[in-house]
């Protein structure tokens, strides 16, 4: 028994006991302590068989348990409570130590961590990590910041407890300084939040426009994940779409109220996007619609507004129209991880981080929630391209949404026919059409800011601003 541990976690709910206990079963010994020592206590009487655990009741204790320099992962609930035990902790700690906090902290915070932390010498790595409870304990994708000499000796460790992709490379990387990780796992809930509404959008037209059942619609998934959908998201969908409710015989979609909810994750994607000047509409229109969703006395109150009923297609015609879908969730979901990179190529150039994006995609390949065969296309993209200036720039992609694009379109058509909202599928289409458009109407737009606020404008043949006298007085 060791009287030593390598590695030390706070904050013992289901995350931190799990990434614990995914420590130990790797041969690490793993000191725990938690706010209320209940939760101590009862992880060692529980898991302690797993591998070695030194319980520590206070923070003391703890601290005097770790090897130097010290490792201690800090997985409590974000915000206050991360900086209370960055307080409580510090005054503890020696020059070289490290805390590494793997709650879903803002970037922000953890940029202002950093900082501060680094003033005393010690190293704070801010840790995304994604795939739920499950990921914890059985290996999840792990994005870590902070300063690059910390991984030198944290990597090892979390190369070990990571997810492994199909290739066996493990899911973790050094991503880069600061906030850096943080920021990435944010992007990664901003895209996971996209692929669920663009999911739930396919879901909808197979159920209202094809008519199908969910138990027909969970065998169409089925399908898919065998095909260039192939993805956990669209694994569990299926899942969930086959499930009957024991209590009604229902299917269990039909028994659950159609409100989604949201942690803040997609919110600050969208946010900070919007700071950084990027368009996400994709992922912007995903939390749009949880948040309409939620909105139970708007929707009621608009629920007898004139518009089209769905009226279900015949058989042959809705098999045609499923593989329609197929194409149109395909190029959408092209569409929402272009949107996703950009975000994090304008935040490398904006603080100045050197994170390598190909190297993000293989981490996100296994472990975490948006886990998909995809993901090996987009490390390639990279990695033929370092600087490819989006994912549509790459050869092969933009193959993929030329092929898909006139059944992209004819869903579209046919779901505005019927009246089916599709929030997601219509902002990856009007971004892929802006983008491609010769001329946009912003030449229009300049032009009236230039009419009412002498904003001036530049023209497509000099160089320069320029200001029109409008009506001669202005
Ligand atoms: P949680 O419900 O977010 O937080 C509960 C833990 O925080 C408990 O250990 C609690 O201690 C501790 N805590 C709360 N306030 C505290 C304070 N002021 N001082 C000290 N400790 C305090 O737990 P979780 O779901 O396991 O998540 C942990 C972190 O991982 C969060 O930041 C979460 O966002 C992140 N995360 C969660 C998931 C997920 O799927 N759940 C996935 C990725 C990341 P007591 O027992 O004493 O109350």
């Amino acid at each position: 028994m060791s009287t030593t541990a390598q590695i030390g976690v706070t904050g013992l709910a289901v995350m931190g006991r799990n990434l614990a206990r995914n420590f130990a079963r790797n041969g690490y010994t793993v000191a725990v302590h938690n706010r209320t020592s209940a939760r101590t206590h009862a992880l060692v009487a529980e898991f302690g068989d797993e591998g070695e655990f030194i319980a520590a009741e206070t923070a003391k204790d703890f601290v005097a348990a770790l090897e130097r320099p010290r490792r201690l992962v800090v997985m409590v609930k974000a915000g206050e409570p991360t900086d209370a035990v960055i307080q409580e902790f510090a005054p503890l700690l020696e020059p070289g130590d490290m805390i590494i906090d793997g709650g879903n902290a803002h970037f922000a915070d953890t940029r202002r961590r950093e900082r501060e932390l680094r003033e005393q010498g010690i190293h704070f790595v801010g840790m995304g990590v994604s795939g739920g409870e499950e990921g914890a304990l059985l290996g999840p994708s792990i994005m870590p910041g902070g300063p690059k000499e910390s991984y030198d000796s944290l990597g090892p460790m979390l190369e070990k407890i990571s997810a492994k992709a199909a290739d066996g490379a493990p899911c973790v990387t050094h991503v880069g300084p600061d906030g850096a990780g943080h920021f990435v796992k944010m992007v990664h809930n901003g895209i996971e939040y996209a692929d669920m509404q663009l999911i739930g959008e396919a879901y909808q037209l197979l159920r209202e426009v094809a008519g199908y059942s969910p138990a027909r619609i969970a065998e169409i998934f089925r399908t898919w994940n065998t095909g260039r959908l192939d993805s956990y998201l669209i694994e569990i969908t299926a899942e969930v779409l086959a499930h009957v409710d024991a209590a009604t015989g229902k299917p269990f979609v039909d028994v659950v109220v159609d409100q989604a909810e949201q942690k803040g994750t997609g919110r600050w994607t969208v946010q900070i996007a919007l700071d950084l000047g990027v368009p996400v509409s994709g992922i912007a229109e995903a939390v749009f619609a949880r948040s309409l969703s939620g909105h139970a006395d708007l929707r009621a109150a608009s629920r007898g507004l004139a518009g089209p009923k769905a009226s279900p297609l015949s058989e042959s015609e809705a098999a045609a129209f499923a593989d329609r879908v197929e194409q149109a969730l395909y190029a959408s979901k092209i569409v929402s991880y272009t949107q996703g990179f950009h975000e994090i190529d304008a935040a490398r150039t904006e603080y100045d981080w050197d994170i390598d994006l190909g190297a993000v995609s293989a981490i996100w390949r296994g472990g975490c929630i948006i886990r998909a065969a995809f993901l090996d296309r987009i490390r390639a993209a990279y990695d033929a391209r370092a600087d490819l200036p989006s994912l549509l720039a790459d050869d092969a992609f933009a193959r993929e949404i030329a092929s898909a694009q006139d059944d992209w379109r004819e869903v579209l058509v046919a779901a505005t026919r019927q009246g089916v909202p599709t929030p997601g599928f219509s902002a990856a289409l009007a971004y892929y059409d802006a983008l491609r458009a010769e001329r946009l109407p912003a030449a229009l737009t300049q032009g009236q800011r230039d009419f009412f606020g002498a904003h001036t404008y530049r023209r497509v043949d000099q160089e320069g601003s320029f200001h029109t006298l409008w009506g001669g007085d202005r």
